[in-house]
Protein backbone atom coordinates (compact mmCIF):
# COMPACT_ATOMS: atom_id res chain seq x y z
CA UNK A 1 0.00 0.00 0.00
CA UNK A 2 2.55 2.16 0.51
CA UNK A 3 4.55 1.61 -2.16
CA UNK A 4 1.21 2.72 -4.29
CA UNK A 5 1.03 5.91 -2.24
CA UNK A 6 4.55 6.78 -2.53
CA UNK A 7 4.44 6.27 -6.69
CA UNK A 8 0.75 8.12 -6.80
CA UNK A 9 2.70 11.49 -5.10
CA UNK A 10 5.86 10.72 -7.49
CA UNK A 11 3.54 11.34 -10.62
CA UNK A 12 1.91 14.21 -9.29
CA UNK A 13 4.84 15.48 -8.14
CA UNK A 14 6.53 15.11 -11.73
CA UNK A 15 3.18 16.53 -13.06
CA UNK A 16 3.87 19.75 -11.60
CA UNK A 17 7.54 20.03 -12.47
CA UNK A 18 11.06 18.91 -13.50
CA UNK A 19 12.89 16.79 -10.91
CA UNK A 20 15.97 15.23 -10.47
CA UNK A 21 16.09 11.75 -8.49
CA UNK A 22 18.10 13.73 -5.66
CA UNK A 23 14.83 16.05 -5.61
CA UNK A 24 12.49 13.59 -5.70
CA UNK A 25 14.14 11.89 -2.77
CA UNK A 26 13.85 14.72 -0.03
CA UNK A 27 10.20 15.09 -1.54
CA UNK A 28 9.49 11.97 -1.04
CA UNK A 29 11.21 10.61 1.95
CA UNK A 30 12.93 7.84 0.49
CA UNK A 31 16.50 6.78 -0.99
CA UNK A 32 17.36 8.00 -4.37
CA UNK A 33 18.10 4.11 -5.16
CA UNK A 34 14.08 3.58 -4.15
CA UNK A 35 13.43 6.55 -6.41
CA UNK A 36 14.47 4.80 -9.56
CA UNK A 37 12.60 1.39 -8.28
CA UNK A 38 9.47 3.30 -8.08
CA UNK A 39 10.23 5.54 -11.45
CA UNK A 40 11.02 2.60 -13.05
CA UNK A 41 7.47 1.37 -12.49
CA UNK A 42 5.65 4.42 -13.18
CA UNK A 43 7.45 4.89 -16.72
CA UNK A 44 5.68 1.30 -17.60
CA UNK A 45 2.50 2.17 -15.93
CA UNK A 46 2.20 5.23 -17.33
CA UNK A 47 1.53 3.78 -20.96
CA UNK A 48 -1.79 2.94 -20.47
CA UNK A 49 -2.46 6.01 -19.28
CA UNK A 50 -1.49 7.30 -22.28
CA UNK A 51 1.07 9.30 -20.49
CA UNK A 52 4.56 10.10 -20.91
CA UNK A 53 7.64 9.93 -18.14
CA UNK A 54 9.93 12.69 -20.35
CA UNK A 55 13.53 12.67 -19.48
CA UNK A 56 15.97 15.15 -19.48
CA UNK A 57 19.48 12.59 -19.61
CA UNK A 58 22.41 12.61 -17.63
CA UNK A 59 25.44 14.29 -18.95
CA UNK A 60 28.72 14.71 -18.80
CA UNK A 61 30.18 18.14 -17.14
CA UNK A 62 33.28 17.28 -18.77
CA UNK A 63 33.17 16.56 -22.47
CA UNK A 64 29.46 17.23 -22.46
CA UNK A 65 28.75 13.49 -23.56
CA UNK A 66 24.76 13.04 -23.39
CA UNK A 67 23.91 9.56 -22.02
CA UNK A 68 20.74 9.65 -24.61
CA UNK A 69 20.29 6.25 -25.44
CA UNK A 70 20.51 4.93 -21.61
CA UNK A 71 17.91 2.94 -20.56
CA UNK A 72 18.46 1.93 -17.56
CA UNK A 73 17.40 4.99 -15.16
CA UNK A 74 19.78 4.63 -12.55
CA UNK A 75 22.72 7.17 -12.50
CA UNK A 76 25.58 6.25 -14.32
CA UNK A 77 29.09 5.97 -12.73
CA UNK A 78 30.88 7.42 -14.77
CA UNK A 79 31.20 8.98 -18.45
CA UNK A 80 32.10 6.37 -21.19
CA UNK A 81 33.83 9.09 -23.68
CA UNK A 82 36.37 10.59 -20.98
CA UNK A 83 36.01 8.38 -18.02
CA UNK A 84 35.41 11.04 -15.49
CA UNK A 85 32.76 10.53 -12.87
CA UNK A 86 31.10 14.39 -13.02
CA UNK A 87 28.07 13.95 -14.05
CA UNK A 88 24.71 16.10 -13.95
CA UNK A 89 21.71 14.40 -13.36
CA UNK A 90 19.18 13.27 -15.23
CA UNK A 91 15.72 15.25 -14.58
CA UNK A 92 12.22 13.70 -15.09
CA UNK A 93 8.94 15.12 -15.91
CA UNK A 94 5.74 13.88 -16.99
CA UNK A 95 2.91 14.71 -19.04
ZN1 LIG B 1 32.80 12.88 -20.39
Amino acid sequence: MRNKTIRKELISLLEEKEMTARDLSKALKIQEKEVYDHLEHVRRSLKAQKKKLNIDPYYCLVCDFVFKDRRRLSRPGRCPKCRQGHIEPAAYRIF
